[in-house]
């Protein structure tokens, strides 16, 4: 095979180089050396069945030789209506109708989009500020960015983001408003909700159209479960102000936290629930948002049913296949239970390395959706520099050794603070679990050899 230039393709990072993947087996990538990488964060927690399954490949080439595409905005599929179907009885009672687009970042701006026209057809045109939290992430377009607190991809646009505002998500471990769980149930005053209604009033309700936040915090916490009341305590204030409650699932649907959606586990219904990744299992670029039949009814008494918004893409029909696949296959394989079963074992492993490792200050998240929050010291005192990207390098580590996961900065304050994220395919097996303990235990002690020695991080390796 002639030699492939790599002069052409623009990464995120101009200055890397990185390996190159040939294919993919189950839970490992394997390069163009033959090198294995045990994929401990399924691509970017998207590939939640693993790599190289044919009976989705298969689903995608026969719709491909059917009908590759079709422009929603004139015709139908019956793939579209069949995926709308199981993923609209996945979803809460109350949230029905379907909304499909290309990823994650297209969901979240599509929910923000239609919480405001449902206000504004309402006859409330002031309603447009979104409150978001510092801990988030819901994508990179304009909007998407400015709901979340990403305070590093949020800096070069700051003077282009939209006017929305911003709180603390709960973080117990260490409270950003410096408070202790028992003392916020015990005196039923919760400063991180308390901190939402002080927002909402200072704003004025009559300005502000909805409320996001993502479940379990992903990228930007490292997979943060807030306190059970936490999400009731939002869903009051939301209903009371009259605001939208956008929940995004776009890390944790489809299974990934052990129940179909997450938000099940906080016994709340949202507005709009927005999901990406793991509905194609990663196969296909595809992403959406669920409805509330309140907003639907909102849409067609005030809009004629007409949702002013739309993709080239949305519901392309061969992503649409690859999700109506990748939604069989989990529930054929009992997807739910393997992530309760390794979800547990999982957690017991890492808690057992932290025993040995005392720079985890501390191991969090739900189901196959898990957390390491990683300090400079073993006293858990000195945090790391955002400029020295420890969870980066950790993860450069684990990558020469063979595995990848998903590093991540910002979970105390939204400037500082290093994690890494384990989120293997759900299918993963008990001895593809003990060789991801394995081999962070491997790359711990690397990387803090290092750290003891004071060397510089550009050595550790
Ligand atoms: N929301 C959440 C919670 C995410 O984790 C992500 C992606 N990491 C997005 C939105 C954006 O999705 P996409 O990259 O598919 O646009």
């Amino acid at each position: 095979m002639d030699e492939i230039k790599r002069d052409y393709v623009f990464h995120r990072d101009l200055t890397k180089k990185y390996p190159m993947i040939t294919h993919g087996e189950g839970s490992y990538l394997i390069d163009e050396q033959g090198k294995k990488y045990l994929d401990g964060c399924s691509g970017a927690v998207a590939a939640n069945l693993g790599h190289g399954i044919a009976q989705i490949a298969e689903a995608m080439a026969e719709q491909a030789k059917k009908a590759a595409f079709v422009h929603t905005l004139r015709f139908e599929t019956d793939v579209l209506h069949k995926l709308a179907g199981v993923i609209g009885k996945m979803a809460p009672l109350h949230l029905n109708k379907v909304y499909f687009t290309s990823g994650g970042s297209e969901a979240n701006e599509s929910a923000l989009k239609l919480a405001r026209q449902y206000h504004r057809d309402a006859g409330k045109t002031q309603k447009h500020i979104v409150i978001g939290r510092w801990q988030s992430y819901h994508g990179n377009t304009i909007g998407a960015l400015s709901a979340g607190g990403d305070v590093k991809r949020r800096y070069p646009y700051t003077p282009n983001l939209l006017h929305f505002a911003h709180v603390y998500s709960p973080y117990c471990h260490r409270c950003p408003y410096n408070r202790n769980q028992e003392d916020c149930v015990a005196n039923q005053n919760w400063s991180c909700v308390t901190d939402i209604e002080r927002t909402i009033l200072e704003l004025g309700p009559e300005n502000i159209s909805a409320f996001i936040a993502e479940p379990i915090v992903g990228s930007q916490q490292g997979a943060v479960v807030p306190p059970l009341d936490y999400f009731k305590k939002v869903r009051e204030l939301c209903s009371r102000y009259d605001i939208l409650l956008i929940i995004d699932e776009v890390m944790t649907g489809f299974g990934r936290t052990g129940t179909d959606f997450a938000v099940e586990q906080f016994g709340i219904e949202p507005d709009i629930l927005t999901f990406g990744k793991g509905v194609s299992a990663g196969y296909a670029p595809l992403g959406g948002m669920i409805v509330h039949d309140s907003l639907i009814q909102g849409l067609l008494e005030n809009s004629s049913g007409k949702f002013l918004h739309g993709y080239t893409y949305s519901g392309h029909p061969v992503s649409i296949a690859a999700g109506l696949a990748a939604l069989d296959m989990y529930e054929e394989m009992n997807i739910l239970q393997n992530v309760e079963t390794q979800g547990a074992y999982l957690m017991e492993c890492l808690v057992a390395l932290q025993r040995k490792h005392p720079y985890i200050s501390d191991i969090r998240g739900r189901g196959l959706l898990i957390g390491l929050e990683l300090m400079k010291d073993a006293n858990q005192q000195i945090f790391f520099e955002p400029r020295e990207a420890a969870s980066e390098k950790l993860n450069e580590i684990c990558m020469e050794l063979g595995g990848v996961f998903y590093p991540g900065s910002g979970s105390i304050d939204g400037h500082k603070g290093e994690h890494i994220i384990i989120s293997p395919p759900l299918n993963i097996t008990k001895s593809e679990v003990d060789e991801i303990v394995r081999l962070l235990d491997h790359a711990f002690s690397i990387f803090y050899q290092h750290i003891r020695k004071d060397e510089s991080y550009e050595s550790a390796k």
